[in-house]
């Protein structure tokens, strides 16, 4: 397992109180004092174990465990970094004031930022311990979509995902579905391409042919809101 300085449970979970062992945590890989028993920490119910947990070491960090038990909370949407953890939403109607939409934190993620990030479209399934922390111009992403049959990391590009979401939300606003986008704009009724006009349509298309293969495509199709343009 990989050796961790910085990891999502410790910027979600900062304060967490310490235990009284000392080792290497089981989810995150970080070694230090104040850890807990992992024995203590798992019940027979748990899911996902192996996947999870590196079963030779014993121990479980304090930040982990803070996460660990609080899964109603944990189990969605996270951006977390040092100012502090938010749970944005896909869609706007679901935006209050302190949940943002992932449209406006992508166009907002500082570059020079420590941050982990979950992204997933199914707040049952426990994926924070899958995330890993990132700084600089590219940022990882866990992504969860079952719909899609997604969940991996993505290592994306900060100022390529903001220019692919902006085509995204320019075509969602001119009237191409999230499957047309995501497949081909020829799906679209062909009244829609025809107000539009095929050699546009067909240009469009074009741009799209390059960025449904990037990194960056699905996150910003995920994200994509419509403009009022
Ligand atoms: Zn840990």
């Amino acid at each position: 397992m990989r050796e961790a300085t910085l990891t999502l449970s410790k910027l979600c979970q900062p304060d967490a109180l310490p235990g009284e062992l000392s080792g290497r945590c089981s989810i995150c890989g970080i070694r230090e004092d104040g850890m807990y028993s992992r024995e203590w920490l798992l019940d027979k119910t748990s899911a996902n174990l192996t996947a999870i947990f590196d079963l030779t070491e014993d121990t479980v960090c304090r930040c982990c465990v803070a996460v660990w038990r609080e899964p109603k909370k944990w189990h969605r949407a996270i951006y977390a970094s040092p100012r502090g953890v938010i749970f944005p939403v896909i869609s706007v109607e679901s935006v209050t004031d302190d949940r943002p939409t992932w449209s406006q934190v992508f166009r907002q993620i500082p570059i020079d930022e420590p941050r982990a990030l979950v992204l997933t479209t199914d707040p049952k399934k426990r994926v924070w311990p899958f995330a890993r922390p990132s700084t600089g111009r590219s940022a990882s992403i866990y992504v969860h979509d079952p719909s899609r049959g997604i969940s991996a990391n993505r290592l994306i590009d900060l100022p390529t995902l903001r220019s692919t979401l902006d085509l995204i939300e320019d075509l969602y606003t001119l009237g191409f579905s999230k499957p047309a986008i995501s497949e081909s704009l020829f799906t679209a009724p062909f009244k829609h391409i025809q107000t539009i006009g095929l050699a546009r349509v067909a240009e469009l298309q074009e741009q799209l042919a390059t960025v449904r293969r990037s990194p960056e495509f699905i996150p910003a199709l995920l994200a994509a809101q419509k403009g009022t343009a």
